[in-house]
Order: C-alpha cells, then structure tokens, then sequence
C-alpha cells in the first residue's frame, strides 16, 4: 500500500460523466481530482461495447456535450446514429483537448470507499493499492455497465469460444465459418445479430421476449445537415434541454386519436421511413394509453409480419407481451429482415427452453444445438448493479449493497441517505436512461459542480439527504411511472425485472428531462430543500 494521498475529489468511471466532472471541478472550481477507471482507456460504455453493430441511438448531432462551443465547432460526426468506433474516438478526443488524461487513473479499479465520520473524508483504496483521502466521492459508472451473464445450467462446460457483448474483445471476433448461438434480442442483440449473420455461416438465435424495433434507416451526414448542426447548436441545444426525452425533437402535441385511421397511419408509415425514435414521438400519449399504444404498436406487427416471409418466424417476432415503447425500443439496421436469410433462425425459448449448456452447444428441451461461438447478448444488471458491486461504506458503517437491499433509495438520483458528500451521477432515480444521456449527464455534473461551488463559498464541509427527501422522491419515482405504460413491461431492466432475485422497483425518474431539471433548481432555490449542511 502506498501513503495515503490527499485530493479533494474521487470520480469513479471515465466515461461521458467522470471525464466532464474531472473537467469541471478541476477547471472550474480549481479543485484536485483524480478519475479511478478500470478500463485501458477512456470512454465507458463505448469502451467496452465493441461487438459488431455497436452504434448510438441518439442522432450524433445530440449525442455529444454541449457545453463548450469550440467543441462543438471542432468535431464533426459522419453518420446519423455514430457508431462505436466514432464515439471513442470523440471521447478520446475530449480527453486529449482538455488534458484529463493527467488525472484519470487508467487500469485501476476502485475497491473500498469508506466514509470516516470524525475527518469527513472517504478513503478510497484502489486494485493498485493506491490510497487517497478524498472530501467527496463521485460515480460515473454509468447505467449499463454491469455484464448481466446469465445462470445457466453447464455454462462452463462449453468448448468453443463464449462472449458477453459488453465485455467484447478488443481485436474482434471472427465469425467466418462459424455456427453461432446468439443468446437475446435486446438493442445489443438486434444491432449485433445482422452484422454476425453477413459473416457467419449459420446464426441461431435464442429469444426469450419477442421485442419491437424500429428501423434506424443510417446514412451519411450531408455537409449541408453538418453546417446546419453548428450553426443551430444554441437552438438544438434548447430543444433537447427542455423536453422530455433529451433529444433534439420533442413528442407531438396530438393524441392518436385526433386523426382519422387512414391519417394516423399515413403518419406512422412517414415516421417508419424517416427511422429512429421520432416514431415514438409522433403522438403525445404513446406510452400514456394503452389504447393509443395498441395502434403504434398494432403497425409494427403489421410491418415485421410484412417483412419477414417465413409465417412462424414473423409470429414469434410479432408475438411481443408488452406496450411500445415500455422497454427502450432498439432502432435497427434490417433486424427483421435478416430473418430471410438462409443462414439465421430463430428458437423461441419461451417454446422450448434452454435446460443447460454443453460441451458442444445449447440442449433445449427438444434439441441439441451445436456451435462453435455462443454470443451472450443479456444485457446488464442495470442502473444499480455496478454501483452496489462496488464496496461503499457510508456513515455507520452503512453499505449501499445492504442499505439498496429492498432497491435504491436516493433523492433525485442524485445522492443517497447515509453516504455524505457522495453523489451518483445519473443515479437511480434520475432521468437517465430515458433520456439522450449526454443531456442528463451534463445537468448533473452542472448540478453536482454548481453544489460543491456552494458548499465552498459558504464554508461548508458536509452535505447529506435525508431519509424524508429520499422516501419524497420514490414516491415522485412511482408515480411518475405510473403515469405511463412503463411498469407494464414485466420484464424490464428498468424494472431490474432481468435479474433473478433483484428486487423489482422502477428505477428511472419518468417525469421526463425538462420536468426533473426544473425541481433540481427549485430545490437549489429552497436553499437545497432536502439536504442537510454541516459546517
Ligand atoms: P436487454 O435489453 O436487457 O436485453 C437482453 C436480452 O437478453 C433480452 O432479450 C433478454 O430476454 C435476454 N436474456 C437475458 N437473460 C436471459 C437468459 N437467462 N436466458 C435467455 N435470454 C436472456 O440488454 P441489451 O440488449 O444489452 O440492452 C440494454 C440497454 O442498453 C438498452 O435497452 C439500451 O438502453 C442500451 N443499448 C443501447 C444501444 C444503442 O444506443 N443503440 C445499443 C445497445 C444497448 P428478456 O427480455 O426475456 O429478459
């Protein structure tokens, strides 16, 4: 173990949050920090995201910060939806124009972070026996970062090559001649399953809930689109920072019902050819009535039914259990039409489950499949699950693993009962990932820094929310999801529904980005309504 070094921050994870929040307490507040990052490099999510097909659901344009002009000026993306290797790179960019790299931490994993009530200070200890005493801790672990790697029966007995799509390796696969087992139909399963199967020589793929996917509909960015998007920066910035969702169109002001059936349907068949997610915008109460839902989600069965010819194919594709939109809808680069292919079929494992994993493949209850890849496309013990792994001791000797026992419990995401001078960027109960989040992660870190400026100038050395301000917010959680159809997908992350044994509460704040960002200022302007300041 090495001394014990003094800093003022710690920031967990050097992904879109960690590096702005490096940036912004260094930068603008002067402070000493240092980024902890378990990975080779910068980048988060789209570090270690790198299986075939990865690529952003935020249009390019939205998908990046906002917050210095010369930035946005400076860097140009080429496609509509960028793809993993343009997103690290303009990571890796911003690290390099702003000289984070200096205090990120590369390889080093964050192992302890005790809070020791007498001094006020997290210590923090590192895989690298690092040290640091540190006044405040920070996570940016991201949402989606912990690999959810299923329990099945004989995993280990497999002798061909396995892979979990969020720790793909870095020098690719290669599926040239390769049978493929591809284990979920999620976002990750529906980008990577086209791209394997263009290689492979046979891909089956194993679906447990059917899923709607809209079309992404790719293409280069015009030179007129990319002029238009840094002359408009102010105004498109404007649009994602007060609407729902974060991204740079806001929901209709029409209901479903406001329009004749040949009217509501010429206008989802505009929106399935303009691709993305505007689809889901194109009328306000989508994902309020289950009425309204039935129609978008009536067309989409319409449409898989349409594009795909095999009849019992296109039934397990179209035969999907839970509103539009309740799970985050994948966008697609021909998902439905791959199925035409002669070297892809599906297996509904609802049908005929799988009982275990052998030595040469995958035995469901009536077959045995033979392969030489399984792609694990499961998903991520999402929005907790990096969080609680992580050894994090408050005061009174608090875990968050034990104190999230029944599920999280924050106060606007933001920070957690118990854990002083700690705060989650992007945590549950926030926004987050039914946003855009680069517009979510950067009214955090704005929040988060402007708080700590605060705390400076009026000489103040702890803050901490209560257990009343935390109980306050799950109740706005709840209800704010109960507002929509989103609880009624029963199997969704958002729910940690996909996790055996997680307890199932909704996790994300659905009140939408606008609606959030206003109660975190009116908070800030009951002077920090819900936190407590000790001197
Ligand atoms: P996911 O949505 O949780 O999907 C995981 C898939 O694996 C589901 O089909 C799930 O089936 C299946 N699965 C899980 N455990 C299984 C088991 N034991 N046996 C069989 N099947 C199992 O995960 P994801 O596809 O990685 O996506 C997660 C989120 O990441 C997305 O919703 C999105 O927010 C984000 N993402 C975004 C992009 C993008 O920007 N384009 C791309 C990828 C991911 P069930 O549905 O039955 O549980």
């Amino acid at each position: 173990m090495s001394a014990v070094q003094q800093i003022d921050a710690i920031i967990v994870g050097a992904g879109f949050s960690g590096m702005y929040q490096l940036l912004s307490l260094r930068d603008k507040l002067g402070l000493s920090a240092k980024v902890l990052e378990a990975g080779d490099g910068v980048g988060g999510t789209w570090y270690w995201n790198r299986y075939p097909g990865a690529r952003c659901d935020s249009e390019s344009h939205s998908y990046m910060f906002y917050f210095s002009k010369e930035l946005v000026h400076e860097w140009e993306w080429s496609e509509r939806y960028p793809q993993q290797p343009e997103i690290l790179r303009y990571l890796n960019y911003v690290a390099d124009k702003f000289k984070l790299r200096p205090d990120i931490a590369l390889n080093t994993r964050m192992q302890t972070a005790k809070y020791d009530e007498a001094t006020n200070r997290w210590l923090v200890t590192t895989d690298k026996g690092d040290q640091y005493s540190a006044k405040y801790l920070i996570t940016g672990v991201g949402c989606l970062s912990s690999a959810n790697m299923p329990k099945i029966e004989g995993i280990s007995d497999f002798k061909g090559k396995s892979y979990h799509t969020g720790q793909w390796p870095h020098e690719g696969v290669d599926f040239t001649g390769k049978r493929v087992a591809v284990i979920g139909t999620g976002s990750t399963g529906i980008q990577a399953i086209p791209e394997i199967a263009k290689q492979a020589a046979h891909v089956t793929v194993f679906q447990r809930t059917a899923n709607y996917s809209l079309p992404a509909r790719h293409h280069p960015l015009s030179d007129e689109f990319k002029q238009y998007a840094k002359e408009h920066a102010d105004d498109i910035y404007k649009v994602m920072t007060t609407n729902t969702n974060g991204h740079p169109f806001s929901i209709a002001d029409r209901s479903v019902f406001d329009l004749s059936d040949e009217e509501r349907e010429a206008i989802f068949e505009e929106q399935w050819k303009m691709g993305g997610f505007q689809f889901r915008a194109a009328f306000k109460d989508i994902l309020t009535s289950q009425e309204a839902n039935d129609k978008a989600a009536d067309f989409i069965r319409k449409k898989i039914r349409e594009i795909v010819h095999n009849p019992k194919t296109a039934e397990l594709l179209a035969d999907i259990d839970h509103p539009f939109a309740a799970k985050r809808p994948p966008i697609d680069a021909d998902y439905f039409e791959t199925y035409n292919r002669d070297n892809v079929e599906l297996i509904s494992i609802r049908e005929t489950p799988i009982e275990r994993i052998t030595a040469q493949g995958i035995k469901t209850t009536d077959h045995q499949y033979e392969f030489d890849i399984i792609v694990f496309a499961t998903g991520f013990d999402a929005m907790t699950g990096s969080l609680v792994k992580m050894d994090i001791t408050g005061r009174d000797q608090r875990t968050l693993k034990d104190y999230w026992y029944a599920g999280p419990r924050t106060y606007l995401g933001l920070q957690v009962p118990g854990f002083p001078n700690m705060f989650t960027i992007t945590g549950p109960g926030s926004p987050s990932v039914l946003c855009n989040m680069p517009p979510a992660i950067e009214q955090h870190v704005n929040w988060i820094t402007d708080c700590i400026r605060h705390m400076q100038q009026k000489g103040l050395e702890r803050i901490e929310t209560t257990e009343q301000a935390s109980d306050y917010w799950q109740q706005q959680v709840d209800d704010a999801a109960n507002a929509t159809l989103l609880p009624k997908a029963k199997h969704s992350w958002y729910l940690g529904a996909n996790i055996p044994g997680k307890p199932q509460v909704f996790m994300p704040y659905a009140g939408g980005l606008a609606r959030y960002r206003a109660i975190c200022d009116e908070m800030v302007a009951k002077n920090y309504q819900g936190f407590e300041f000790t001197h």
